[in-house]
């Protein structure tokens, strides 16, 4: 499904259940009884905070990280090429990954994570030849859109009324491919709270279903960086496909329970030992 027909959708079945929305409007200050949007002052019972990694309203309700983040660099731009599998290809090269995403009958996306601030993803295709062999000569439909992207979280996610949601509240290197399955997750626990009117159930909830996605961030970034336990890791999952079926499906888990707990991430450690 195009992005664009996904975001229609999510957008008319919001406003079916009387969200209004208002479109490019900022916010340039509030307070815990409401906010200015566009220069008019909104009174409001709670204050979500869904406005990215360096969240201002996380900063004003004292919930921002002092701590230093681990970061890297990120970078996308969709090409008219049709897409030549319907997976999420993730290729490894040195100190970067592309990801290739069908996004439509007719394109694909390319997203490149590095830790070199000046690479960008034309001269990064040299290290990864397969990609730029199916790129070749296909148009770019979008500009190269740049952020950074990090593996950190704010010192907490509730503050009396206020709630961080989305990046605002954690962020997951973008290789993890979480980023948005948890701001949904997190939408919906939140209203959850509102519904009891207990903003800690929030709090709990949100830690509950972010400790194994941080923890499988920190095992694929410790693949970025040592090309040792990258072609273990890889050599392992090529002989036993079954076992990186399961990593997938605690990886993508809906319910914690499906999960890996430290046990069997310990058992994964020692398999990677050997292989
Ligand atoms: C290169 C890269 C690749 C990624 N790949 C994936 C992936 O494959 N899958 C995945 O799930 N995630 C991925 N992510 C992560 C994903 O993009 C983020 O997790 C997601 O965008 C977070 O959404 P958000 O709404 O919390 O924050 P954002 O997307 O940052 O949105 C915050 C919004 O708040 C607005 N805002 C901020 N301040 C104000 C203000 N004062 N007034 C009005 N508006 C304001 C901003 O303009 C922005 O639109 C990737 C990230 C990067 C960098």
């Amino acid at each position: 499904m195009r992005r664009s027909t996904l975001h229609s959708l999510l957008v008319e079945r919001a406003s079916d259940l009387g969200v209004t929305f208002k479109w490019s409007a900022r916010v340039t200050g509030f307070d815990r009884r409401g906010a200015f949007v566009n220069g008019a002052y909104t009174k409001c019972k709670w204050l979500v905070g869904a406005d990215g990694q360096d969240s201002s309203v996380g900063r004003w309700a004292k919930l921002s990280s002092k701590g230093p983040k681990f970061s890297r660099f990120g970078f996308s731009r969709h090409y008219a090429v049709s897409p030549w599998t319907d997976l999420v290809e993730v290729h490894w090269g040195p100190g970067c990954q592309m990801f290739v995403t069908p996004t439509a009958d007719d394109e694909v996306c390319v997203a490149l994570l590095s830790h070199d601030p000046g690479l960008r993803i034309d001269r990064s295709l040299a290290h990864f030849p397969a990609v730029a062999r199916r790129l070749k000569g296909a148009h770019a439909l979008t500009a190269e859109l740049g952020s950074v992207t990090a593996l950190g979280r704010a010192r907490g996610v509730v503050n009396g009324n206020i709630a961080l949601v989305g990046d605002a509240s954690l962020t997951v290197d973008g290789i993890s491919g979480l980023g948005l399955t948890l701001a949904f997750q997190q939408a919906v626990l939140v209203a959850e709270a509102f519904a009891r009117e207990d903003m800690a159930y929030y709090q709990a909830a949100h830690r509950k279903i972010s400790a194994a996605p941080c923890r499988m961030t920190r095992l694929l970034l410790l693949m970025d960086q040592s090309e040792w336990v990258r072609r273990k890791v890889l050599r392992l999952f090529a002989r036993k496909p079954a076992m990186f079926s399961r990593m997938m499906s605690a990886h993508l888990a809906q319910t914690m329970r499906e999960t890996l707990d430290t046990t069997e991430m310990l058992g994964l450690g020692w398999q990677v030992l050997r292989a």
